[in-house]
């Protein structure tokens, strides 16, 4: 189907102001979210296409060399919304030099027809690769909005591959913007597409990145940034069913600091925190891949072993409690010296024990590491042994 090309842009035009007014309003009310420049460029976007429709009527510099510019500056914003909507800094220069560039050059290639659509289309297509390249670099998992980006600038380079094979075949002319032919309407199809791609991976970047801002808040203790005590509580349910189903040993340790109470009285509240932080580091520094370590309560973590049998669970907590012991805290100066307590809790589970009955037997070994005068591992005599 042949549809009239001015009247394809004049629509196209549409859309993306639509979608830019939307985008412009709610991206005022949530600047984190990234949506003021994707906004930018739907508009620019928007703008490009106007000055398509009235290519023919109105002077060539606005028609063509404004039209392609605002085209390059569009996908300059997007570039521009894809850094900042993963809090990278946006190389500002580098993508908005490239739309400067392109104004000035066609400005000077005005008077020609092919070297300025080559010259303009290679730009574009400069521009869609970076897009590309930038949409695949540092993806965020396991988002999958940046691959609406991906898609987008392909079918953008397959478009602009249309142009430049016309100006290669020598047939630029059915390429003008007030010709209507079956070219002219898969190519301005596919500025559509682009057009609808980009915001919509745009947006859906943004919405994903907060998701997994929210997801972070949710299942984080906000000091030490390990698993707070209902992640690691879920954790632990999972972990539990794993081994109970695989049949396989799962080592629960509550570890708890000794005299925090003294470090806090000492040095301050700040200097506690700091060794809070300090344990957690240190801990995590010296755990395998499928461990997992969470604040259970003040200065009580909480951790899994999973495929650890008793002997290697009490050697690996003996040989953390040692390296902490070892590595003390700094504070102001301070070298905070800190030791801590273990109750254990390991063995192949059975299927009567919960999460909640083992944890109350780690606590209760807890309390005998405690009572045996602290700084020490205690294992959990298994029920029914005896
Ligand atoms: P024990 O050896 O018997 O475990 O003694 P303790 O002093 O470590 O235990 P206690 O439960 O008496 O004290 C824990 C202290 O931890 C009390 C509380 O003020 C402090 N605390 C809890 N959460 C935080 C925190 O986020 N930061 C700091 N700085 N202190 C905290
Ligand atoms: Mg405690
Ligand atoms: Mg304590």
């Amino acid at each position: 189907m042949i549809a009239h090309t001015p009247t394809l842009f004049a629509a196209v035009a549409l859309v993306a102001t639509i979608m830019a007014f939307c985008l412009l309003l709610v991206g005022q009310f949530n600047r984190r979210d990234n949506l003021l420049l994707t906004g930018c460029g739907l508009l620019a976007h928007a703008l490009a296409y106007v000055c398509y429709t009235v290519y023919g009527h109105a002077p060539l510099w606005l028609s063509y060399g404004v039209g392609n510019s605002l085209l390059s500056l569009a996908l300059a914003f997007y570039s521009a919304s894809l850094f900042r909507v993963r809090e990278q800094r946006v190389p500002w220069r580098l993508v908005f030099s490239i739309p400067a560039f392109m104004l000035v050059a066609l400005m000077l290639l005005l008077d020609t027809l092919e070297p300025r659509m080559l010259l303009a289309t290679l730009v574009l297509m400069l521009q869609c690769s970076l897009i590309f390249y930038w949409a695949r670099r540092h993806v965020e998992r396991p988002g999958r909005a940046h691959l609406l980006l991906e898609i987008g600038a392909l079918i953008s380079l397959i478009g602009l591959g249309m142009r430049v094979l016309a100006v290669i075949n020598g047939t630029a002319v059915e390429m003008r913007y007030d010709t209507s032919n079956l070219k002219q309407s898969i190519s301005v199809a596919i500025g559509t597409v682009t057009v609808m791609m980009y915001s919509i991976g745009l947006v859906l970047m943004a919405k994903e990145r907060s998701e997994s801002r929210l997801q972070h808040l949710a299942l984080r203790d906000v000091l030490t940034g390990t698993y707070n005590r209902r992640a690691i509580l879920e954790r632990f349910a999972l972990e539990l069913d794993s081994a109970r189903g695989e049949q396989h040993s799962l080592a629960v340790a509550m570890i708890d600091i000794d005299h925090f109470k003294r470090i806090n009285d000492l040095y301050g509240h700040l200097a506690g925190d700091e060794v809070l932080c300090h344990c957690v580091r240190q801990l995590q520094q010296r755990l395998r891949q499928g461990d997992s370590l969470g604040r259970y309560g003040g200065e009580e973590f909480l951790l899994l072993l999973p495929h650890t049998t008793r002997d290697g669970a009490m050697a690996a907590l003996q040989g953390l409690r040692e390296a902490i012991a070892r590595s003390p805290a700094l504070f102001a100066g301070n070298e905070i010296a800190l030791r801590f307590s273990v109750g254990l809790w390991c063995a192949v589970p059975g299927p009567h024990d919960s999460t909640a009955g083992l944890l109350a037997q780690a606590d209760a070994a807890l309390y005998q590491a405690k009572a045996a005068g602290r700084n020490t591992v205690h294992m959990a005599a298994l029920l029914g042994a005896g």
